[in-house]
This record gives C-alpha cells, structure tokens and sequence, in this order.
C-alpha cells in the first residue's frame, strides 16, 4: 500500500506538534521549515492547562516536558512602580483541571519538540525534518507546494503552519487577508538574563522580586507593563515589555516577526515612569526583539483542495491570554484525532469532510479565544462583545478535553 504522505510547513510550534499528532502507521511525513532551526528567540513561553493537558496525557511527553525544564507557574503576583505587591492571585490548576500552567524558555519547548518529532521511539515513522526549505507557492487542488529553489513537494495532505504571515493562505481563501495592527500594543522581548547576574548585580531588584519564584510578575503604570517571570526552573529570568503603538515610534507598515531587532535606548525611554532598580536590569539582556501585536479576523474557511490551516497562520491572535500557542497544539490534537486509522492516502472527498469536520470542531472556540484576547487589549472603558466574565473564560479555556469530546458539548459563543 502507498504511504500516506503528509507535508506540514513550518516547523514552529503548531509544525512540530503537528508533525507529532499525525505520526503513524503507513505515514512518511515531511516538515519543510524555512530557517535552519538554530536561533529560536529567547522568550518565554507558557502553556495553558488544556495544552499542557494534550502534551503530556495524550502524546506522553512527560520526559520531553521534564527535558524542557518547564515550571509550573503558580501565579500572577502584580507590583506598583515603588516595588509594592498589590495584587497576588494564585493560578494553581491541577486540582480544578487535572493540569498545570507550564513556563518554558521557548528554545527549550522547542528543541523538545523537535525531538520527539524525529524520535525512533514513538508511532510511525520520524519525521522528515528540511530545514533552509521556503515554500513560496502552493497549489491546493493538487496538493503540491513549490520551495524557493524551484523544488516541487507533492502530498495527500499538506498542513499549512507557516505562521502569521503565511504564504498558503491566500491559496486556501483565494483573497488576501492581512494581519491587523491593532494599535492597542507592541511588545519588546529581552533575550532572558541569568539568575545570578541579577543575584550579584541588582541586589535592589532581586530584594523585591526573587527571579527564581515560580509566579508571573506584573509591572503596570499608566498604559506600559512589563510581564516577567523565571524560566529553565529559575535558572534565566524573562522580560516582556508591553507599550502602545504610539510610544514604537516604529513603521506601522513593517512586517515585524519575532526576530526584528528592538532598540534599547528607546525601549528605556519609553519606561521611563519605571523605577530604575526595575529598568536597571534590561541592560544584562545580550538581545532585545520587538514585535508589533498583530491578530487576524476569524478566517471563512481554513482548508481548500488537499490544504488545512493552523496555529498562527489559521488564527492570529493577541498574547493577552497567553493561548497562541495552546491554540496550535489544540489544531494538532485534532488533527491527531480526526485521521485516527486513516493509514492510506484518502480520496479528495475522505480529506475534505475530515478537515471540514475539524474546522466544525475548532472554529467557533478558537474566534471566541481570539475575540477574547483582543478584548482584553482594550482599554477598561471600551464596550465589551464577549460577554463571559474572566473566571468563566478561564474554565472555557482549560475544561478543554481534546477536539472530539469539545464538538460534543454546550458551546458558549459571543454575545
Ligand atoms: C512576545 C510573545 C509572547 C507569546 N507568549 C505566548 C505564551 O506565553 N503562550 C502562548 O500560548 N502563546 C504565546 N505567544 C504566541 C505563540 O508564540 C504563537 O501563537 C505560536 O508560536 C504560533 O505557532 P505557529 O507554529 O503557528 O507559528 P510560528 O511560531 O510563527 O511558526 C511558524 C514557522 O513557520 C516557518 N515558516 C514561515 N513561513 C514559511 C515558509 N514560507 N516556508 C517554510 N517555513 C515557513 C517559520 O520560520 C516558523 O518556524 C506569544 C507570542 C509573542 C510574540
């Protein structure tokens, strides 16, 4: 029997968890990532509980999570300007949810990922992994993509995870749909400075708030706040600054990705309200990054021909709730969950109805998530179109049991 052949582009982190979810038997998959893998930014990164749920119950990666050094994050602890703690809501989940809220160094999720991609130990065969490999065209009725050198890729399926700024997804829509500036934020991210340089160094920072404490800190004054919190188990220290459109003095046209190079004089001009024990530690960041927030509108349709769209590339959203990712590992456990048992390359109809059926049950929760975390963007006066209170978001959130048990359920939607 032929395999069933899989292209997946991209190979961040909905790519991977893709590639993972769809291993199996009579499978040869192939990830086609356009960079050579080797500089993930050195961010932060947390998973919500109905991701970390999927990762470590229903793809056992408990030993790749326990390798990811990842910590659970027991909750927000909020500061004013003078280092006073105002605010301290606990987030422990296990009890409610059956899991936790994990913090990792992106790298290090990432690199985990890779390897239970490639792993000889789990179902099927590894994946393929081409790195250096750009798709700059594709054609979704005959299942094909064609790579920047003129290489020409075939498929019975070809899962699109090339990220915001997709190149598939005017193939799918057949129109072009761009990522909107929201004018609400931008964020800078510091490449995260080492635990015991700011134990050493920056004893007045270190005395209010301890870098190694499992919890994410808030800093707010007026419309600038500074997100932290420790990673690889308190070992490095991570910083998100976020500051209004305005106060970039960027190009609002730019295409700003993960890798675009922030500037520090400005980014400490700008925070300037800051305290200086506070801003003095930006300086031992040996890389600063800046990203203009951008989301999309729900998308009318995320699959075309012998083509699905996930993560970022289906559903851009703001980092407000911290689910952009747990988003994309949901679209991959549906996509694990939907071609269960489909061991031979199916009929164009098979294909269809299984990826019409998984959009059916990822849609209206995923645009509820993304409506949500624009909301929270807004400034407290702005009228409000979602109408659940933020504990109930909460549980829509992380009751999540897989896309199969959620499509069965009572679905709240947008007022
Ligand atoms: C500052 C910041 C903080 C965040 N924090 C969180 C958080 O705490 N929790 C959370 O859940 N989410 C968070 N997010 C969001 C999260 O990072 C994204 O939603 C998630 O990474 C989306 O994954 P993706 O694989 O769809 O896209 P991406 O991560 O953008 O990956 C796309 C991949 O495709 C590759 N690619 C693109 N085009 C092509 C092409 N033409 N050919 C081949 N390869 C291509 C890219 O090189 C890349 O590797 C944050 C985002 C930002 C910016």
């Amino acid at each position: 029997m032929p395999p069933f052949r899989i292209v997946i582009v991209g190979g961040g982190i909905a790519g991977l968890t893709a590639a993972i979810a769809l291993r199996g038997p009579n499978r040869q998959i192939t990830v086609l990532e356009q960079s050579r893998l080797n500089k993930e930014i050195g961010a932060l990164i947390s998973l919500q509980p109905n991701a970390s749920r999927i990762v470590e119950q229903t793809w056992g990666l408990k030993k790749e999570l326990a390798a990811a050094r990842s910590m659970v994050d027991e909750g927000f602890r909020i500061y004013n300007t003078d280092g006073a703690l105002v605010n301290s809501v606990p987030l422990s989940t296990t009890a409610e949810y059956g899991a936790e809220r994990l913090c990792f160094h992106r790298r290090d999720f990432h690199d985990q990922l890779k390897e239970a991609a490639l792993s000889t130990e789990r179902a099927g065969e590894p994946v393929i992994l081409r790195t250096a490999s750009r798709v700059v065209d594709c054609d979704p009725e005959a299942g094909s993509v064609t790579l920047e050198d003129g290489g020409v890729l075939s498929a019975d399926f070809i899962v699109a995870a090339d990220g915001i700024h997709s190149v598939i997804r005017k193939h799918v829509l057949q129109e072009e749909p761009s990522p909107l500036p929201t004018g609400h934020s931008g964020e800078f991210f510091f490449e995260c400075i080492r635990s015991e340089i700011l134990e050493k160094e920056e004893p007045d920072f270190c005395s209010k708030i301890n870098p190694r404490d499992p919890y994410t800190s808030m800093m707010v004054a007026h419309n600038c706040r500074l997100v932290m919190g420790p990673g690889r188990q308190g070992e490095v220290f991570g910083i998100v600054a976020l500051v209004p459109d305005e106060q970039m003095n960027e190009d609002p046209s730019a295409k700003q990705s993960w890798v675009a190079e922030g500037n520090l004089e400005k980014m400490l001009d700008t925070f300037s309200e800051f305290p200086k024990w506070m801003t003095g530690i930006f300086k031992h960041s040996s890389d600063l990054g800046l990203w203009q927030l951008r989301d999309l509108d729900p998308l009318k349709t995320w699959h075309r021909g012998r083509v699905m769209l996930i993560g970022d590339a289906a559903h851009a959203m703001l980092p407000t709730q911290g689910q952009g990712a747990s988003q994309a590992i949901e679209d991959s456990e549906a996509l694990g969950a939907y071609f269960e048992g489909i061991t031979e390359p199916p009929s164009a109809e098979i294909l269809s109805q299984t990826m019409e059926n998984i959009f059916q049950a990822r849609y209206s929760r995923v645009s509820l998530i993304q409506a949500y975390s624009r909301e929270a963007a807004k400034p407290a006066a702005e009228k409000k179109t979602v109408t659940l209170r933020p504990d109930e978001f909460m549980k829509f959130n992380c009751m999540y049991k897989g896309a199969k048990a959620w499509s069965n359920q009572q679905i709240p939607t947008m007022a």
